[in-house]
């Protein structure tokens, strides 16, 4: 309370001093009305045990933002769960009175609208300010920022001291304080459950995120979900800042705070001047801690300068500064105790993944951490962290003190980084303009999906690229362009980003010592996303003949979907993902379908022939799908096929199945699973049904309350698919077993799960095992299948996120409508053998990895043991089927080429003989 009037005292007489600024005046009187963190919260921020939730901050920064000229409150959109994701912009007064002027100098020095004039860049460099964006909390168990940021905003609304003073005028700071505050919510309410119980370290049984957890931080080029959508729109569609610091938190056991520059290797579109202001604007933030007295600040460690797909981390190819920090976590609010190390005593050399460190954590929850292992001062750790308690006010501390010297550095250099900046995008155009590449060109022919073709274009839309269509044909580098091909000129702010996001991606190796082993990158060592989702790509070397008429698309391009024709039977080509969407909405109005193989020109293909279905309806569904389809006009569509009209001619297969919509169960541990995730998104997005199923429904004991003739278990009784999304098999089994973890979420599936799932199939269920858990399927059931990615080495075999070649059997029930060579996402993951099996099994592969060259982009060791072997298993067990997807099918819900099969596999379980 005491320095509280002591602040309104020095303002009063800053007031006084300068009384002919009213606007100071204004800001003076308000501040004094502006409670503190404190005062509102009623606990100190970052005391322990105790947290703010997501509507709490809100509520605050609303007063804030209403008691100060200094600060403007945003929503700029509802996040999945529907609670507002909001935005402040703070600066100095008279920077918030005309601030849609300085957003058009930001949003001029990345060339929007056209170069700049030299007039135009010159009042950039006078008037323009530092833009830096700042977001927390992405991943939610990282708390501190999200209680951080009150302190924050309180000091830059209400101090009037000359550094605040600086930052306001020279800086219009843009602050996130959570890019996921459903999961800030999710995360806060399990804390405060638990805490002061024995359950307070138990680990949360669900995702931190509607869908995805902490993949959260991997979605910035797919764009899937609401939170990134807005991301992007506030980042390259609106403000453009040139400074972006994204906040996490990191294990507790190592260094207090990891800040920029990252580590090796770097990628080559990224323009160098990124990687020095990382340097600059990172080291300033460790000399401010330093200064501060702080131990345990690093750089140079662990992250890698290579990867796409992070938050910050996208804004390299952006030609912004992207930044990390990475502070030592707490358990969430409750503080950690970790032994001191003894310096020039070797620590016990124990290695831990972040797993078994939470899993030992849990057991032993009031044991002290053993002491941090890392202990050498070198150049980029110079005071190394030795132990002893760690509590939320540290991160809170440790994160203001970055937070506020990442303000002062931009401050101070606001008209060195406004150059800097423009020359770095100035010859970003002007590369683009020579050439080499000069376009990226996505040609309408040769497509396998046009849809997919929109939907790219469209991904690369929200991040900033602009994308033209060519009015008429034309040629590049001798090749020739039908009207209509969507054109990425090279001559643009994003082109770096655009070039990064669609060429190969090649993984420079890199080891501690020419005999070491190579290091694992970050995360994937690929993302090429034409490839991804099964679109062709070219790079025009040389500049484009000046007769191409080039238009700049202004929305996403859509895809035209109609039908032609009236009857009362249709069909259309089954190909690609979104002609999933279609059969679903098909099937949801009532329509009887059928998918029938078929070859032309020795090339298979698939018709979905359909009926039942007013063709209102079918219009309807064909404009929202974009798809093509085409009355038959044959006899009656059960009994025979003898049509005329059809434009594409085919003998109907006798072994014609008929569709119904799938009961989909999907497995859902209290692990907390991300694929689980995906894969709930992808079948919603793409509107198949599903129930989610945990430990309990597969436990269900067979021969309990089942009615249906035939059936004798629940599970059988209920759904015809279930999915196992990729997990390893001892989790699946056992999950979390601990008596600190709730009852209700403790252990697994267990032998009891495993006998539900055999019965279920016994019975005719088909079962989807995908990536890690086709192992249970293995060692569990007995299946006629080997998985020869085990027990290899890392130095054997190792490719930890690489787009592969695949062959589909585009004949098989699994493989409709897939091109006969594609493109998919292996990761570690399993790949198969055939072996020798009981007579009742019939085992086929459906996708299988090329005899050579199994690599199309990014980084993979031990090819040669993937060559020709299967990527995709079938496996009739008679009655029922047993589907193991060792390539990732759904993988972050990137890799539309393979949809199908994951969707095909589902159909799969739903189809019926028609006689
Ligand atoms: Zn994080």
């Amino acid at each position: 309370m005491r320095s509280r009037l002591l602040r309104v005292q020095i303002i009063s007489a800053s007031t006084l001093a300068v009384s002919v600024w009213c606007c100071v005046h204004f800001s003076a009187a308000a501040a004094a009305e502006i409670p503190t963190p404190q005062q509102f919260l009623g606990f100190r921020v970052g005391e322990d045990k105790k947290l703010a939730r997501w509507e709490k901050i809100v509520e605050y920064m609303r007063v804030i933002a209403n008691g100060s000229d200094r600060v403007r409150l945003r929503e700029l959109g509802k996040t999945t769960n529907n609670n507002p994701f909001i935005l402040l912009e703070i600066a100095s007064a008279d920077s918030i009175k005309n601030l849609d002027q300085l957003k058009q100098l930001e949003r001029k020095l990345y060339f929007q609208g056209g170069a700049p004039t030299d007039a135009e860049r010159d009042e950039i460099f006078r008037s323009g300010k530092a833009v830096v964006f700042v977001s927390c909390n992405i991943h939610s168990t990282e708390i501190g920022s999200s209680q951080m940021v009150l302190e924050l905003v309180h000091r830059l609304a209400t101090e009037d001291s000359p550094l605040v003073k600086k930052i306001l005028d020279n800086v219009i700071f843009l602050l996130a304080p959570s890019l996921n505050p459903d999961g800030q919510i999710i995360v806060t309410d399990w804390y405060n459950k638990n805490v002061g119980t024995e359950y307070e370290a138990s680990p949360l049984p669900w995702l931190y995120h509607p869908y995805i957890g902490h993949d959260n931080n991997r979605d910035m080029y797919m764009f899937t979900q609401k939170e990134s959508q807005l991301t992007a729109r506030l980042l390259w569609h609106d403000w453009f800042p040139s400074v972006w610091l994204d906040e996490h938190q990191m294990g507790s056991q190592g260094a207090r705070i990891f800040v920029m520059p990252a580590t090796d290797p770097i990628n080559q579109n990224v323009h160098p001047l990124i990687y020095r202001w990382n340097g600059i604007l990172g080291q300033s933030q460790a000399a401010a801690l330093e200064a501060a007295g702080k131990e345990g600040i690093i750089y140079n460690s662990t992250y890698t300068n290579f990867w796409q797909g992070a938050m910050a981390w996208s804004g390299w190819w952006h030609n912004q500064v992207g930044l990390l920090t990475e502070v030592a976590s707490a358990r969430i609010a409750s503080p950690i105790e970790q032994r001191r190390a003894q310096p020039g005593r070797p620590a016990p050399a124990v290695e831990e993944d972040f797993q078994g460190q939470q899993r030992r954590q849990m057991e032993n929850p009031n044991e002290p951490l053993p002491p941090p292992r890392d202990i050498t001062p070198r150049t980029e750790y110079p005071r190394p962290w030795l132990g002893g308690k760690w509590t939320l006010r540290d991160i809170v501390d440790y994160e203001l003190i970055a937070t506020m010297a990442l303000l002062e550095t931009a401050a101070d250099h606001r008209e060195q980084l406004l150059r800097q900046i423009y020359e770095v995008n100035r010859a970003t155009v002007e590369a683009g303009a020579k050439g080499d590449p000069a376009a990226i060109i996505i040609a309408v022919e040769k497509q396998h999906d046009a849809r997919e073709v929109a939907h790219l274009v469209e991904r690369l839309q929200m991040a900033g690229v602009e994308v033209s269509r060519a009015e008429a044909g034309f040629e590049a580098d001798g090749r020739k362009y039908s009207a209509g091909s969507f054109v990425i000129p090279m001559n643009q702010v994003f082109a770096r980003y655009a070039k990064d996001l669609l060429e190969k991606q090649t993984y420079p190796e890199v080891r501690r010592s020419p005999n070491s082993a190579p290091e694992p990158p970050y995360d994937v060592t690929a993302w090429s996303l034409g490839m991804q989702m099964g679109v062709e790509i070219t790079f025009a070397k040389k500049p484009l003949p000046s007769g191409a008429t080039l238009v700049k698309l202004t929305d996403a391009p859509k895809t035209p979907g109609s039908v032609e024709g009236a009857s009362n039977a249709f069909g259309f080509e089954y190909l690609g993902a979104d002609s999933a969407l279609a059969l679903n909405r098909l099937l949801k109005s009532g329509a009887r379908i059928k998918l029938a193989p078929n070859s032309r020109a020795g090339k298979e293909w698939t018709y979905a022939l359909f009926w039942g279905v007013p063709q209102s309806s079918v219009e309807r569904i064909a404009q929202e799908t974009g798809i093509k389809m085409f009355a038959h006009r044959g006899a009656d569509p059960v009994t025979g096929f003898n049509q005329s009209n059809w434009p594409l001619k085919f003998p109907m297969p006798a072994t014609t199945q008929s569709l119904v919509a799938p009961r989909i169960g999907l497995y859902q541990p209290w692990t907390a699973n991300m694929d689980e995730g995906w894969t709930r998104w992808v079948l919603e997005h793409y509107e198949f049904p599903y129930t989610t199923l945990h430990n309990a429904d597969i436990k269900e004991r067979p021969g309990g309350a089942s009615e249906n003739a035939g059936l004798s278990s629940k599970l059988r009784e209920r759904f015809d698919v279930i999915i196992l999304p990729d997990q390893q098999p001892r989790d699946i089994l056992n999950g979390f077993d601990s008596r600190f973890v709730r009852e209700e979420y403790r252990g697994g599936i267990g032998e009891q799960g495993v006998e539900g799932l055999r019965q279920f199939v016994r019975e005719g269920g088909t079962l989807i095992a995908m990536g890690a858990s086709c192992d249970l399927m293995i060692d569990k059931l007995p299946i006629p299948v080997r998985n020869l990615k085990r027990g290899l080495t890392r130095d054997q075999h190792f490719a930890p996120g690489t787009i592969v070649r695949v062959q589909v059997d585009a004949s098989h029930p699994l493989g409709l409508g897939m091109p006969s060579e594609t493109y998919g996402f292996y990761n570690n993951s399993p790949f198969f053998a055939l072996v020798e099996g009981f007579s009742s099994q019939k085992a086929s592969v459906v996708a299988r990895y090329p005899n050579s060259d199994v690599v199309a982009s990014g980084w993979l060791k031990g090819e040669e043991l993937m060559a020709g072997r299967a990527a995709v298993v079938s496996i009739e067990m008679n009655p029922g089927r047993i589907i193991l997807f060792g390539l990732r099918p759904q993988h972050r819900a990137q890799t539309h080429a393979t949809f199908p099969l994951l969707f095909n596999a589902v159909y799969s379980a739903g189809t019926k003989s028609i006689q």
